[in-house]
């Protein structure tokens, strides 16, 4: 996928004034919050279960070749076929070519976000062959010639009126809507889906989780999609991150018990899969030819760099769904393919700090995605990080390194810091009533909210006043 990271302004600016999308959103919020809060209130120990999340990820992430290593051999062992893949061009040549050889014309794509970080579908589109998302979601934006906006959610920018109209004008060439319920859309694609299942030569899927101990491969849906995508076709490939690894089967159950409760609020998400090679003698069903792809694509450098901890994502959302700034403009703002706090931090990493400038910006820092991450990422820390090195490599544009540079100073400086808190607070409070609607050097801010009036007094002075009011020294 092309990056638009550096349109992060005028597209949140576009989605803030997009109406459809605000009420999409609108619904959208919440549900995953509260499902997820009562999820972890039924097991009283979710804090020792991120605990041992957190430390099966650090284990494998230190002794990662170890693991790969094994993983491959295992899975050599139980018929299955290791492909390493350096970066997008390398892994959507590698797939290609596997269609090619099994004389594909239709392929069946299950969701996958490592998918979409190497543009599959273009790639896959482009080679000549027909490429079908089974996820109800995924299949949703395809017809729609549009990227997914949530890593678990990808259609959850659009409404349900956006929807039926989407399904009339495909499935039926209407240009009249013809509002139907939510049940009736589901049963419409599935039955669209279904004589694709059956035709398809080749399956494509992500990976939840790689188990090292077993060879096998966890895929996690709610539509057993992704199972189909793996039984029905001739042949499968599972495209994945390398930091998707674990040690044991066990671990695996952890991080799945996490991701469940933490994406959707399910104790475990409805369909999770094991697959282990191809198929047996004795297999009723299941595919003659297995591949696994395994996507470095700037992972390495990442687990050598202070960005590491983030290699620890299992992709569950739960940043994203807690986030004010996700809250506001959805996904497509962020322009790739990882949105929300996750994404400020992963963008940057894969398509440069430059052309992700704004991303870690788009953030007030109140820390709720690291109060709600599964496996502990310290997100806004690496935000603050991200900063920095922006201003290091002096991407940060020359008015704000100067104000940031003055700031510094001043800060360093408690009296001078006081007096000037204590001026500016006096010279703002003398400037209207209430509130400022035209503030210099704040336009971003009164252009679309009004300005709170301090009271003439800084924060200090009225701590210090509160104090000596309740005869505390
Ligand atoms: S950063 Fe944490 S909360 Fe966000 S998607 Fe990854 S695991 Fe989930």
């Amino acid at each position: 996928m092309q990056s638009q990271a550096h349109r992060f302004k005028p597209r949140a600016v576009e989605a803030l004034h997009n109406e459809t999308l605000q009420q999409a959103l609108a619904k959208a919020k919440g549900g995953f919050i509260d499902k997820r809060a009562a999820a972890i209130q039924e097991i009283p120990d979710f804090e020792s279960l991120r605990q041992r999340g957190e430390t099966i990820k650090e284990h494998t992430l230190a002794h990662l070749d170890v693991y790969l290593e094994q993983f491959e051999a295992q899975l050599l062992r139980q018929g299955g076929q290791v492909h390493w893949a350096e970066d997008a061009r390398d892994a959507t040549r590698v797939i290609a070519d596997i269609c090619r050889e099994a004389d594909a014309k239709r392929i069946l794509k299950a969701k996958t976000m490592a998918g979409e970080e190497v543009g599959l579908n273009e790639a896959l589109e482009e080679a000549g062959f027909e490429i079908v998302e089974t996820d109800l979601g995924e299949y949703i934006i395809q017809l729609a010639h549009e990227p997914p906006s949530h890593i678990i959610a990808p259609a959850v920018h659009k409404t349900r009126e956006e929807i039926t109209r989407l399904f009339d004008r495909v499935h039926h060439g209407l240009e009249e809507v013809r509002l139907r319920e939510v049940p009736d859309l589901v049963d419409e694609a599935r039955q669209v889906l279904r004589e694709k299942f059956l035709s398809a030569e080749v399956g494509i899927s992500g990976a939840n989780l790689l188990v090292a101990e077993t060879g096998s491969v966890t895929v996690v849906t709610n539509e057993g999609n992704a199972d189909l995508s793996m039984t029905q076709p001739r042949v499968h490939i599972v495209i994945a991150g390398i930091e998707k690894l674990v040690p044991t089967l066990e671990d695996a159950g952890t991080l799945l018990r996490l991701l469940g409760r933490s994406a959707t609020g399910q104790a475990m998400t409805a369909y999770t899969s094991l697959v282990t090679g191809d198929r047996r003698e004795e297999d009723p069903d299941g595919p003659v030819e297995y591949h696994v792809v395994l996507l470095d694509n700037g992972r390495s450098r990442m687990l050598a760099g202070k960005y590491r901890d983030m290699l620890r994502c299992i992709r569950c959302g739960a940043c994203m769904n807690h986030c004010p700034v996700y809250g506001s403009i959805g996904g497509h703002a962020y322009g790739w393919v990882y949105p929300g706090p996750m994404g400020a931090v992963l963008t940057p990493q894969f398509v440069g700090l430059d052309e992700a400038y704004d991303l870690p910006h788009a953030c007030t820092l109140n820390g709720r995605c690291k109060s709600v991450c599964p496996v502990r990422i310290p997100l806004p820390d690496m935000l603050r990080s991200l900063r920095d090195d922006q201003f290091e490599a002096r991407i940060t544009p020359a008015r704000t390194r100067w104000a940031l540079k003055l700031w510094g100073w001043v800060a360093r400086r408690p009296r001078l810091y006081h007096l000037g808190a204590r001026l500016a607070s006096r010279l703002l409070a003398n400037l209207g009533r209430g509130s400022i609607q035209h503030l210099p050097g704040a336009g971003g801010w009164t252009r679309g909210r009004d300005f709170p009036l301090p009271q003439g007094e800084t924060f200090q002075q009225a701590w210090k006043r509160q104090k000596e009011h309740r005869g505390e020294r």
